[in-house]
């Protein structure tokens, strides 16, 4: 006959934590209560009882100055504000995989989501998170519950609705609630909260009743996970519960050549050691506990470089606290928590969570365990570098230091080095104003030996820019409208950024008026709007239109004013054969000698002076020349007028824009 024991049988680290502040508790003094028994174990309850420990059925029943102690399955929040009410000092001993429950379904409830429990309404696990909830909840224990709830109320479909596991559920009834919700909702959020503790006992005692032709569950008969076992394994052999060894008389193991044992996660590990001993004793051919001291200490063996994993359990100031798994307590330093000296470190993580570790250090006397988080998470971002160098990929990741010769790029928990020549498609005088920039970058080079990593970002802005470029040339046409930046100036146009590619505006086309440099109209800054007046795709060459028709001078004129009108103009020049004068901005009429004065204007300058204003007749315009003639003497009595001719009478007679 063989006898095989789950690895995962016995106290998880919840009940473990729960039961250790218990006992830790009692050293103290003071009246010790535990609201409810602290586990689903007759014995381990009858042993604190034993020593003092109490047990309260309400919390109204606390005293002020009671040490009062929350099991881990955790209560609602309206119960433990009662407690604190009585003046008792609460000790919190909720594991923190269902602490982080309440989180959940309390951020979803604020939000005014629906929150779903895949759970039994009557445990108290159940019934703490329903406490939590601060809007419309409810619970399912059955895939035809859940399908019912989600018919009727709405919740996933027309609701946003999320949907969370008691620790303890069972894992295929949660996977087949996900399989069926999934086809009945679009609006529910999964949080897989099943603790792996429950996952690996369930699958391992799947796994273990398989391969037997008997099984034992040890465990309380009201602790939910040890029927949950019982009903697991009793699916593949016939299997029966036992709290302790006493009730092994009456197991009747004839004809059982395999036999798998199994425990809840309330069950001591001094009973789990009985009940082997005394299976010894009965079937006479092993040394169990022997066989349990191995099956305690596999799991325990910690080394140098060993990866692990770690729950949260505490979070100080400056290091985490773990728990491994292992008689050790495990310790994570701050910096080998994270890089990043300015967060702290609950905003890493959070109470409850697991995470992978390697160990640096084992001290036995001490019992405690040092370990990185960094180290393990670089070891699998190194991975990840080297997978995007062999697919040339782009990574993403920030800038934190400034080394010789370039920068560190932090991705992946991997610093890259990028030397300076790599940092830009231009030079960067000072690498300095790069800190704690987000950039993207190619992976150019590996050291596997040394595990070292080069990258470029220059590599990745030349790639975008060709493909901006690619994409322009696809889609430019003349007359097509852009918006750019001005990149420089010359003295006979303006370059401007078109968003990978650049075009020029020809001086000319910048004013309608004459312009001595561009920068009278544009600076090196400037947001313009341009359009395309021509293309030469093959010298990609692109000239811009600036100035817009609407602007045009000569347009407003001739919107504005016709033959006949009288205009107050401003006289801005002379010539010998009349004076010419600003009309509007842009355009100038002439005001012909003879059409000055009455009598004969032997010199323009004895009548009119530069930018004086006069009222003048428009006598006619020319649009095809765009010139204006202009006539104070039309403005004259008619008896006064008299022909008067100047010197210079086959001169010009007309205006010019
Ligand atoms: S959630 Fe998991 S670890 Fe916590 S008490 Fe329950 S079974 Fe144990």
């Amino acid at each position: 006959m063989t006898i095989r024991l789950a690895k995962s049988a016995g106290f998880c680290f919840g009940v473990n934590r729960a039961v250790n502040l218990v006992y830790d508790l009692i050293p103290t003094g003071g009246c010790i209560k535990t609201l409810g028994p602290i586990i689903h174990n007759p014995q381990v309850v009858e042993d604190l009882a034993q020593q003092g420990v109490e047990i309260l059925d309400s919390p109204e029943q606390a005293k002020a100055g009671d040490k009062v102690v929350i099991r881990s399955h955790g209560v609602d929040a309206a119960t433990e504000e009662v407690l604190r009410q009585t003046g008792a000092e609460v000790v919190d001993a909720t594991c923190p995989f269902v602490a982080k429950i309440h989180r959940i379904v309390r951020t979803a409830s604020q939000e005014g989501k629906t929150v779903l429990i895949a759970g039994n309404p009557d445990h108290p696990e159940v019934q703490g998170i329903v406490g939590h909830c601060q809007g419309e909840c409810y619970v399912a224990q059955s895939l035809q519950e859940l399908e019912k709830i989600l018919k009727e109320t709405g919740a996933g479909s027309v609701k946003n609705a999320i949907l969370v596991a008691q620790t303890t559920f069972n894992t295929e009834i949660w996977e087949n609630f996900i399989n069926s919700a999934k086809k009945l909702c679009t609006k529910l959020e999964f949080f897989d909260t099943i603790c792996n503790a429950t996952n690996q006992r369930q699958k391992e005692a799947i796994r273990l009743a398989q391969e037997s032709d008997r099984m034992i569950v040890i465990g309380g008969r009201h602790s939910s996970n040890t029927h949950k076992l019982y009903e697991v394994c009793s699916r593949y052999c016939p299997t029966v519960l036992v709290e302790t060894a006493g009730e092994l008389g009456t197991v009747d193991l004839s004809g059982a050549e395999r036999i798998g044992v199994t425990a809840g996660a309330s069950t001591p590990a001094h009973i789990i050691k009985e009940v082997l001993q005394t299976m010894s004793e009965i079937t006479s051919n092993e040394n169990f506990a022997e066989m349990l001291e191995q099956n305690l200490s596999d799991d325990a063996k910690l080394y140098t470089g060993k990866r692990v994993k770690g729950v949260v359990i505490d979070i100080r100031p400056n290091e985490v606290v773990v728990d491994l798994g292992a008689k050790q307590t495990g310790f994570v330093a701050k910096d080998e928590m994270t890089d990043n000296s300015d967060q702290s470190l609950d905003q890493v993580v959070s109470k409850g969570d697991e995470i992978n570790l390697i160990v640096l250090k084992v001290n036995d006397q001490e019992g405690t365990v040092a370990c990185s988080k960094k180290r393990c998470d670089a070891q699998a971002g190194y991975e990840e570098i080297k997978k995007a160098f062999e697919e040339g990929a782009v990574l993403e990741g920030v800038i934190t230091n400034v080394v010789k010769g370039g920068v560190l790029v932090l991705s992946h928990n991997t610093k890259v080095f990028i030397p300076a020549s790599q940092v830009s498609d231009h030079r960067v005088e000072d690498l300095n104003t790069m800190l704690k920039k987000e950039v993207r970058f190619k992976i150019l080079e590996i050291n596997e030996r040394r595990g070292r990593a080069l990258g470029s970002i220059r590599a990745v802005l030349n790639e975008e820019r060709k493909a901006k470029e690619e994409e322009f040339w696809n889609n430019v046409e003349v007359g097509k409208k852009y918006t750019g930046e001005v990149k420089s100036l010359t003295s006979y146009g303006a370059f401007v950024d078109l968003g990978g590619v650049d075009g020029m505006i020809h001086i000319t086309e910048l004013s309608w008026g004459k312009l001595k440099h561009p920068s009278e109209v544009v600076n090196v800054g400037d947001v313009v709007e341009v359009y395309v007046k021509d293309l030469d795709p093959e010298r990609r060459r692109i000239s811009l239109g600036y100035k817009k028709s609407e602007d045009n001078p000569w347009n407003i004129f001739m919107s504005k004013y016709q033959i006949g009108d009288v205009v107050k103009v401003k006289i801005v020049s002379f010539t010998n054969y009349g004076a010419f004068a600003t009309i509007i901005p842009g355009i100038d009429g002439l005001i012909h000698i003879s059409q000055i004065a009455n009598q004969r204007v032997e010199k323009i300058s004895d009548i009119l002076t530069l930018g004086e204003e006069v009222d003048v007749k428009i006598i006619d315009i020319n649009p095809e020349n765009k010139r204006v003639s202009l006539s104070m003497r039309a403005l004259l009595p008619e008896t006064d007028q008299k022909i008067v001719r100047s010197s210079d009478d086959n001169d010009e007679d007309e205006g010019e824009e």
